[in-house]
């Protein structure tokens, strides 16, 4: 057990490059410790001469709270200069990234601390800077200082088989709500974030994947994607030895949104006005996209009762009868039958006494149809990636939105992309 009360002071504090020279405790302002570098006197840079020192300046640093009190740590840094009257350097102002980083305002054990609590737990940026009593752009400005470092580790992923791609709303701003995207870049079989670029074309997702050279690209096995044109284009050009595959989740999603446009619009033909809550149509609505065998018998009954009183051609009834054949695709894992169920049921929707919203879904299932099969024999989905974007959601709630695209990567990154929270301690802060 210590008992001298200098060292006892120096074990609470816990730095091990400094010199306690004094503890400011005032009524209702943070504790302010005082303390300075252990050092020998340094040598100029340039000619390494003993330098001089100048004058001491206090710099006031944010750090973590002791005993349940905000604590500021004030760094008394030593200005020194070069005594050598031939030498260029001037004066410069000492530096220890021990104890502070260069730029931020604060201590180095608080910036880690900062970027386990907002991007391993996912706290709220203002949450932690109340809790430090400090404003919200030191806390931001110390996550991605230290984030990005932690992210930008290589050995974060290495080999990817099989390769995801998904549109994210990021932010909706502006008077007139515009909306922008990002692509998330996932590991589908690890469930790992491995980027987010700016974006929803194939621009941003090609660049990235080029970026991680051939012999990297060359052992991607699967390429998991949700119906979209661009993102197909990317793998067809990154990765074309990859089987693709579309994700299941997102062709049932279609055949929903496609019954959904087809009730939405017999419905305005036959009552003349969007959907009322006495109209039968739109009394249906939660019926008909919930999948059949989940519907029991008073549920089915109910439904037909409704599209019999609100869908006199029977079109609602037809596009729904589509989306549970979609749907009843993936009750079996045979990519042959699969292949030949998707061929007769495209071209079945061809037909013209089909809506024309079930005709559309038809001439994407034929657009699709060999990803569509593939499904039956890679059986990755899209689905971690959709865990990655629904850690990306949680994110964004906690976050109210995120104006900047920086600030929004990294704190997807570092919730769903799984860095190694060990190397924390050692990284260096950009
Ligand atoms: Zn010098």
């Amino acid at each position: 057990m210590e008992s001298n009360p200098i060292r006892m002071c120096e074990l609470l504090v816990g730095l091990p490059a400094v010199t306690i020279l004094g503890v400011e405790s005032r009524e209702g302002e943070p504790l302010r410790v005082h303390v300075e570098r252990v050092a020998a006197n340094d040598g100029c840079p340039v000619c390494g001469v003993v330098a001089r020192v100048k004058d001491r300046r206090h710099v006031e640093l944010i750090d973590l709270p002791s005993f349940g009190r905000l604590t500021r740590l004030v760094w008394h840094k030593r200005r020194f200069c070069c005594p050598e009257p031939t030498c260029p350097h001037g004066s410069w102002t000492e530096h220890d990234p021990l104890i502070a980083p260069r730029r931020l305002r604060l201590s180095d054990r608080a910036g880690r601390w900062i970027t386990e609590q907002v991007g391993r737990c996912g706290r709220s940026v203002s949450e932690v800077a109340k809790e430090l009593g400090c404003d919200w752009h030191t806390v931001n400005d110390a996550l991605l200082a230290y984030g990005e470092a932690l992210v930008a580790h290589e050995g974060r992923f290495g080999v990817v088989e099989a390769l995801g791609l998904d549109e994210v709303l990021f932010v909706r701003e502006g008077e007139y709500r515009r909306q922008h995207f990002s692509t998330s870049i996932v590991d589908v079989e690890r469930g790992q974030l491995l980027d987010v670029v700016p974006g929803r074309s194939g621009a941003g997702p090609t660049q990235w994947l080029l970026a991680r050279g051939e012999p990297w690209l060359a052992q991607v096995r699967y390429a998991t994607l949700d119906l979209s044109g661009p993102y197909r284009s990317v793998f067809t050009k990154t990765v074309p030895q990859a089987t693709q595959v579309a994700d299941p989740f997102h062709v049932v999603k279609l055949a929903n949104l496609k019954l959904d446009e087809c009730r939405r619009r017999v419905q305005n033909e036959l009552v003349g006005h969007r959907g009322r809550k006495d109209d039968p149509l739109y009394r249906a609505r939660r019926l008909l996209t919930k999948a059949d065998e989940r519907l029991n018998d008073h549920g089915r009954e109910k439904l037909m009762g409704l599209l019999n009183a609100g869908d006199p051609k029977g079109e609602v009834f037809a596009t729904w009868r589509a989306k549970e054949l979609v749907r009843g695709l993936y009750d079996h894992d045979d990519a042959a039958l699969a292949l030949q169920f998707v061929q007769r049921l495209g071209n079945d929707l061809q037909d013209p006494e089909v809506p024309e919203e079930a005709q559309s879904l038809g001439r994407t299932l034929l657009r699709w149809k060999h990803q569509i099969a593939a499904w039956h024999q890679a059986h990755v989905t899209n689905g971690p990636t959709e865990a990655a974007n629904n850690l990306i959601k949680r994110v964004k709630r906690v976050a109210f939105g995120f104006r900047s695209f920086r600030n929004y990567r990294i704190r997807a990154l570092l919730y769903a992309g799984k860095p190694n929270w060990s190397l924390l301690a050692t990284i260096t802060p950009r």
